[in-house]
């Protein structure tokens, strides 16, 4: 088939619950790139979709092309990055036994690479759903790049019916992206419809960001920005409104029943409390929630909560926060399960300082402005790059000086 005359597969370097990843090499220019098989359409389609509006963002995986076989399994050619942010927290684990660790001057280089990552996504209204340490790949080079969004989600207006899987109304991605591949069955819009997306605000604000981000500063050649333009640069040139990041749309995803997202998604340790409690309608926010607890688990080299069921998942996290209730998060009770899992009255909740122990009162906040129950609390990507505390001293370390697992 076309992809065996364009790159020989190499060796399997992971397996997902829906995909195969091989590292293979390209036929052309001897690149080594990973090769993608998902086994699954959906999550091929979601992947895909994404991936292709996020190119040309630099803490974004680079997808060179994609084929769709005969058996709808899709084979995506990624960029390969050798190691993740799990492994580097690991090292590091092991390091801080030998009185080592990461520096707070390493922290923040990580934690800016990712919310630059993060910012490209909720500028685009993608949804990830499943951020954590394995999912954000490392490049020898210490770039951070956001992977795996085969359970992302584009997110609609309200009273927008989803275009069944439908890719047209938004733009192909941009500079890396090589292919002229088609998605298949993808109907063209009928004249209903035009008249629905050329008059929705949503996608001329969608338009004009998208417009907006294409133009970073971005090296076509190895997507790593310019020297040493610093990801904080790049990502606050522009003069995006801060209330755009927040979900102002309530939401409608591609590929799920209009107004209704599955609450079974990501992983345990990272997944909001809206969706432990079954949350339908959620929004970007649940993204913020990871967040939070990938930047603890940065700060203190181990998982905030490493809950070993969702119902233990949600009493870890009301043993630090305290209840949960309608005066915690106005509305709370309406969630589905609410009623149905109730835990006992916590009296005093260990709270977020005692679980970051050993962190400066900048590190606790910074960590409290994602891990709180309402999600409209929730700080944005954008608001962190913004914060002082990557501003202040000790500095964000190069790239160069990030230490990379072998
Ligand atoms: P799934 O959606 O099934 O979890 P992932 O995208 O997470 O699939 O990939 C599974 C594993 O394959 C990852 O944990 C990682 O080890 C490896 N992998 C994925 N993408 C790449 C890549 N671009 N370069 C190198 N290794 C990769």
């Amino acid at each position: 088939s076309e992809i065996i005359a364009k790159y020989q597969v190499l060796e399997r370097v992971g397996s997902g619950a829906y995909a195969d990843v091989y590292r293979g090499r390209r036929l052309s220019d001897n690149l080594t790139v990973a090769l993608k098989e998902i086994h699954d359409y959906q999550s091929a389609f979601r992947e895909i979709d994404a991936l292709q509006i996020l190119q040309g963002s630099p803490n974004v995986i680079v997808l060179h092309e994609y084929f769709w076989r005969e058996d709808e399994d899709a084979v995506l050619v990624l960029e390969f990055l050798r190691t993740d942010l799990a492994s580097v927290i690991a090292d590091a684990a092991k390091e801080q036994r030998e009185g080592g660790g990461l520096s707070v001057g390493e922290i923040k280089r990580w934690m800016m690479q990712i919310l630059c990552g993060v910012d490209s996504c909720h500028r685009n209204m993608i949804v990830h759903r499943d951020l954590k340490p394995g999912n954000l790949l490392v490049s020898d080079g210490g770039v951070l790049k956001l992977a795996d969004f085969g359970q992302a989600r584009i997110l609609m207006e309200p009273g927008f019916d989803a275009v069944e899987e439908n890719p047209q109304p938004y733009e192909q991605g941009t500079s890396n992206y090589e292919s002229s591949h088609q998605l298949p069955e993808a109907p063209p819009l009928t004249s209903q419809e035009q008249e629905i997306t050329s008059h929705v605000e949503y996608f001329e604000v969608l338009d004009e960001l998208r417009t907006k981000s294409s133009t970073d500063d971005v090296d076509k050649d190895t997507n790593i920005p310019d020297g040493n333009t610093s990801c904080l640069a790049t990502c606050t040139t522009s003069d995006i409104d801060d209330d755009i990041l927040k979900t102002n749309f309530s939401v409608e995803a591609v590929g799920e029943e209009p107004g209704c997202l599955t609450s079974c998604v990501g992983t345990r340790w990272f997944r909001a409390p809206e969706l432990l409690y079954g949350s339908t309608d959620y929004g970007l926010e649940i993204d913020l929630w990871s967040l939070g607890c990938i930047f603890a688990e940065l700060l203190t080299l181990q998982p905030l909560f490493p809950g070993t069921a969702d119902i233990d998942q949600l009493s870890r996290i009301i043993n630090v926060l305290g209840n949960l209730d309608d005066k915690a998060w106005p509305g709370c009770s309406k969630l589905p399960d609410y009623g149905i899992i109730s835990f006992s009255n916590v009296e005093n909740p260990i709270g977020l300082e005692a679980s970051l122990s050993n962190c400066s009162p900048d590190e606790v906040s910074l960590v409290k402005k994602l891990i709180c129950y309402d999600p409209s609390r929730r700080a944005t990507a954008m608001e962190l790059l913004r914060d002082k505390y990557f501003s202040e001293e000790p500095l964000p370390v190069p790239l160069s000086e990030l230490r990379v697992p072998l």
